[in-house]
């Protein structure tokens, strides 16, 4: 007597992706009996009665023989894995109960006990994580459709039921669908011409991707303006099949999404939680800033290892990281922005008395003093201000002009040789002819985004000024005493 058989395909999960999976269902005559082989762990095995229960509950006949099913391959363990679905449909087709789907298809979901195809969002690494394959089509829990989804071919039933009435074509191509946000954050904001001016310096940071510290006396708005800028930043263009979606500090999964990121680690942040590490590897807040804002707010507080480690990237746009002896390269790409007080009391130049001594003050800004500013294009100072909050910032329209900004970017073209000429001109004047070659690279660049930003194709002298200002900012700190 030959076996009745049948075998569909699946996902399991591991930390680090998907592997394919396939589920061979074997029927023979003898006693009724129901045993799962390959490394299936505890809660696997308690499938069987979930997926007896389900069949019955849907109208399907639950065979009374003995039923063998072989996961493979075998070798691996099957931990996180939702297989009541694939199984529940081996059955079904080995013993042709429901009709043989003409093109593959991968089964994802797990079973209720009266029938319904079960799975939320902890499927989604699944889908997000797992290699392109065109071909395949996915069999999901109707609950997913709404979800943001990879590219790909995708069916989704409710119920064991609905397995009777598969289409016979494989459904059509669905586009990735990203949740687009446009309510504002923080709506309407009041600011002095003091903080508008510094503000400004942070959207030029932004626009250019230039790293920024502001030295500013507690209350006067630092830590406001650069959150301002998380609902500014415009959306990110999504790179078919790179963004993988991430795992958060908390456990959860983030599905990729257009949305720019801007991560803000407290002070008491460690070495592997803003770089990255442990086993099995867990991504840092350099890696989940990608292609957005890395903003360290009293940057000072930050253990002094912390801000070394973020030389290399600030620069290279890559960092090294060493374990077990291996060196890995991960790929970094952040604008760095950094706020802090201007002395260890917070008060200097501020409404109260700083009884600081010019020796503490030293001290204290030392660790981002040489190497540390040399990197930093953009240097401002926020102090206190009895000014009137009059400029008045509208959220949606400021994210209008900056897109603007950016799309202008994209498209506009240097003229030849501004560079050069930029060049001459800071070699000439006495206010930077003194200045590293690094600094004048950084006024050069600053000057561009100034230009880009005042939707000019050529970089007139007045942005080159503009960006000086930014730029030599960093020797308040050399000019203390
Ligand atoms: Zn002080």
């Amino acid at each position: 007597m030959i076996p009745k058989r049948a075998e569909v395909g699946s996902l399991l999960y591991e930390w680090n992706g998907t592997k394919e999976i396939q589920v061979e269902v074997g029927i023979r005559k003898g006693l009724p009996g129901f045993q799962i082989l390959g490394c299936a762990s505890v809660s696997t095995k308690e499938a069987k009665d979930r997926i007896r229960l389900a069949l019955e509950a849907s109208g399907y006949q639950f065979p009374l023989e003995t039923i063998i099913i072989n996961l493979k391959p075998a070798h691996v363990p099957k931990r996180m894995v939702s297989l009541d679905l694939a199984m529940a449909a081996g059955i079904l087709l080995a013993t042709d109960q429901i009709p043989s789907p003409t093109y593959p298809i991968r089964y994802l979901g797990g079973l209720g006990l009266d029938g319904r195809i079960l799975g939320g969002q902890e499927l989604l690494p699944y889908l997000w994580q797992t290699p392109e394959s065109s071909d395949q089509s996915f069999l999901l829990p109707s609950s997913l459709e709404k979800e943001s989804l990879p590219k790909g071919r995708y069916q989704f039933l409710n119920h064991l039921e609905d397995l009777k009435n598969l289409s016979k074509d494989p459904p059509s191509t669905r586009e990735v669908v990203y949740p687009s946000k446009t309510s504002p954050v923080w709506d309407v904001v009041y600011l002095d011409p003091y903080q508008m001016k510094v503000f400004q310096g942070l959207l030029y940071s932004l626009l250019g991707s230039h790293h920024s510290l502001l030295l500013g006396s507690p209350g006067s708005g630092k830590t406001m303006l650069h959150r301002m800028l998380a609902s500014l930043l415009p959306p990110k263009e999504f790179r078919d099949h790179e963004d993988q979606g991430i795992w958060t500090s908390g456990g959860e999964f983030e599905v990729p999404s257009t949305k720019r990121p801007f991560r803000s680690p407290h002070h008491s942040a460690t070495e592997v939680g803003l770089v990255g590490g442990g086993l099995p590897f867990q991504p840092g807040e350099i890696s989940k800033a990608y292609g957005g804002i890395l903003y360290l707010d009293e940057a000072l507080e930050f253990k002094d290892r912390i801000l070394e480690c973020l030389r290399m990237p600030m620069e290279d746009s890559f960092l090294e990281i060493v374990r077990m002896n291996e060196k890995t390269k991960l790929k970094t790409e952040f604008t760095l922005m950094l706020s802090a007080n201007p002395c260890p009391c917070g008060n200097y130049h501020g409404a109260e008395t700083c009884h600081c001594s010019l020796q503490k003050i030293r001290l204290y800004l030392q660790k981002i003093s040489g190497a540390f500013l040399d990197r930093i294009t953009i240097f401002q100072t926020l102090f206190e201000t009895n000014n009137e909050r009059c400029i008045k910032l509208d959220e949606l329209k400021m994210r209008k002009i900056i897109l603007e900004r950016y799309e202008f970017r994209k498209t506009r073209i240097i003229p030849k040789d501004e560079e050069n000429k930029i060049q001459k001109i800071l070699d000439i004047d006495p206010q930077t002819k003194q200045l590293s070659l690094r600094k004048k690279k950084q006024i050069i660049s600053l000057s561009r985004t100034v230009a880009d930003w005042n939707l000019s194709s050529r970089t007139k002298e007045v942005h080159i000024w503009e960006a000086v200002q930014y730029c030599i900012g960093y020797q308040w700190i050399y000019s203390l005493g």
